[in-house]
């Protein structure tokens, strides 16, 4: 394991007094204006890749980065979500998947998941990505996988008004680890999304 111990010193010492005016200034105040959801992969880091500072991305991740659909009962991606809508009126919304995504190569190559239960229930949140770009390899179901979670993003109440009212603008997005460039993908398909 690395040693966190000593990177939460070197926090302190070298990164926290370079920012003290912002640090001082998020204690009591929270504005993200983006509410981004990615993949639990440890190799994307939304903060990094997007140029963010702290107090500027919302950030919700989930492997595979699934939203699952609107549904009755406690749903902690749902409540994540209402609260960047409904609380903190972020404007934009990014889904984004990425190359080599663990989840996306075991549905598309259909690796033996028998073991993994939980992981089992949790990516049939893909089924329609999977559906949609049966045999396509693993990079095609990547995409239409941001494609089917925006869907679902749709559906839940404070994103479906936010965007009747046209406060919010969702965007696609891939991300390819090894040359760091980000795919924006068209609005084909699903509403809401920026062209
Ligand atoms: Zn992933």
């Amino acid at each position: 394991m690395p040693d966190l111990a000593a990177g939460l010193a070197r926090f302190r010492r070298e990164v926290f007094p370079a920012k003290a005016e912002l640090f001082a200034r998020l204690a009591d105040t929270h504005r993200p204006t983006t509410l981004f959801i990615g993949c639990s992969d440890a190799r994307v880091v939304p903060e990094l890749i997007t140029g963010s500072e702290p107090g500027e991305l919302f950030v919700i991740r989930t492997a595979g980065n699934l939203v699952p659909a609107h549904a009755p009962g406690p749903d902690g991606v749902a409540a994540g979500i209402e609260y960047a809508l409904a609380v903190l009126g972020v404007m934009d919304i990014v889904v984004c998947g990425h190359s080599a995504c663990g989840a996306m190569t075991a549905l598309a190559e259909g690796h033996d998941l028998g073991a993994l239960p939980a992981i089992v229930g949790w990516l049939r949140h893909a089924d329609a990505a999977l559906a949609r770009a049966a045999g396509a390899g693993v990079d095609a179901l990547v995409r239409a996988n941001v494609r089917a979670q925006l869907v679902n993003l749709a559906t839940h109440p404070s994103v479906a008004r936010a965007l009747a009212e046209r406060k919010v603008t969702l965007h696609g997005w891939v991300y390819d680890i090894p040359t760091g460039a980000v795919a924006v993908l068209d609005a084909d398909g699903v509403p809401g999304l920026a062209a």
